[in-house]
């Protein structure tokens, strides 16, 4: 069997912690993977120097795959956020995060099955920021959104959902406001909705789309959006599936590159403790296992951590549960090698 090498970044915070217990969760379920350690974020800052070192870029360029847990990035000044230029350098551009109902995890809806498909290069995240004047009484951010841009990520979401054998597709934005620059994401959404007629496809004001979510989540299926609203969106819908702590999800671009984390960050006030729940980066590891054709090993990994996850005694704090991390990973383990994931 061929065996894919993933460039393998531990991140910051409560990096180091997750992914220790990834590695221990991939290696019992099968995975064959390969993995090459590399640097980036603050640690990266302090051992290398640069936040993204040259190796870290050539690592992946040779590998096209990674796994990368949450990097810290400084709020206002310092280093621009090295997960961003990670997307942006290697043209990443859709960001797909599922948010599914996990059997037995404490939330307040039932039946969420919803992907969220976020642009991941442009809008206001392209990073062309300034102060107007010296004294800094007023700064100005440029939202990016072009024709290309737009149609690739619309046209990714409505081939996600035809190979899902998902039904509709809602385009949120606020073309309502913005008129140019999501006047242009909806225009070209409209355009290429025509082309799947097989696909339902609606669009949403973003303020009735987070209205609707806490409403009635179970009525959306792929939702594709721009970059700031997938940002913020998804971390909502991870809010109904139990929390940031089961999120996973893939950054994908059509050269053939991926790089696969969870969405929350690296959890400062928890760090280091040992308590972190480690479920959205091994989820997101079988999204990898998925992706580079071991099925397999992916369903055996996401039985083990609903198994882990359907228990009170084995959850983590964020769930309200007891357990530290390493006891989680212990239950995933011994559910996988009992055979009962
Ligand atoms: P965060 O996601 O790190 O934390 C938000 C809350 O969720 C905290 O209370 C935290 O303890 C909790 N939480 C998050 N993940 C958890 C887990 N696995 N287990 C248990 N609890 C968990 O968001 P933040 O505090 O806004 O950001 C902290 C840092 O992370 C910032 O530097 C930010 O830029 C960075 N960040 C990185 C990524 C990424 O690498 N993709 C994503 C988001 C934020």
């Amino acid at each position: 069997m061929n065996v894919p090498t993933v460039s393998l970044i531990e991140g910051d915070g409560i990096g180091p912690e997750i992914t220790a217990a990834t590695l221990r969760a991939v290696e019992a379920c099968g995975g064959q993977l390969a993995w090459e350690r590399v640097d980036a974020g603050a640690g990266a800052v302090a051992r290398p120097g640069d936040p993204l070192p040259a190796a870290t870029l050539a690592s992946i360029q040779r590998n096209q795959l990674a796994l990368k847990a949450p990097l810290a990035t400084p709020s206002g000044g310092g280093y621009r956020s090295v997960n961003v230029t990670l997307r942006q350098h290697f043209d990443l551009y859709a960001n797909v995060r599922p948010a599914k109902t996990i059997a037995g995890v404490p939330s307040r809806f039932t039946g969420v099955d919803l992907v969220i498909v976020r642009e991941n290069t442009e809008d206001l995240y392209a990073g062309i920021e300034h102060y107007v004047d010296p004294r800094r009484t007023a700064a100005e951010s440029i939202a990016i959104i072009t024709r290309f841009g737009s149609e690739r990520v619309i046209v990714y979401a409505f081939e996600y959902a035809r190979r899902h054998g998902r039904r509709k597709v809602t385009l949120v934005h606020k073309a309502n406001i913005l008129k140019m620059s999501n006047g242009l994401f909806l225009d070209t959404g409209r355009e290429v909705a025509k082309r799947y007629p097989d696909v339902e496809f609606e669009d949403m004001i973003v303020d009735a789309t987070a209205m609707k979510l806490v409403i009635a989540p179970e009525r959306f299926d792929v939702i594709v959006t721009m970059n700031l609203f997938g940002d913020i969106l998804s971390d909502l819908a991870a809010g109904l599936i139990g929390g940031l702590g089961v999120a996973p999800a893939a950054n994908i671009g059509d050269s053939g590159c991926a790089m696969f984390e969870a969405v929350h960050g690296t959890a400062p006030d928890i760090a280091g403790q040992g308590i972190a729940n480690p479920s959205g980066l091994m989820l997101s590891a079988a999204m990898l296992l998925d992706h580079v054709g071991q099925p397999g090993a992916a369903q055996r990994l996401r039985a083990g951590i609903a198994a882990a996850l359907a228990r009170p005694e084995t959850r983590t704090g964020d769930l309200g549960g007891k357990a530290n991390t390493a006891q989680f990973t212990d239950a995933v383990v011994h559910s996988m090698i009992a055979g009962n994931a």
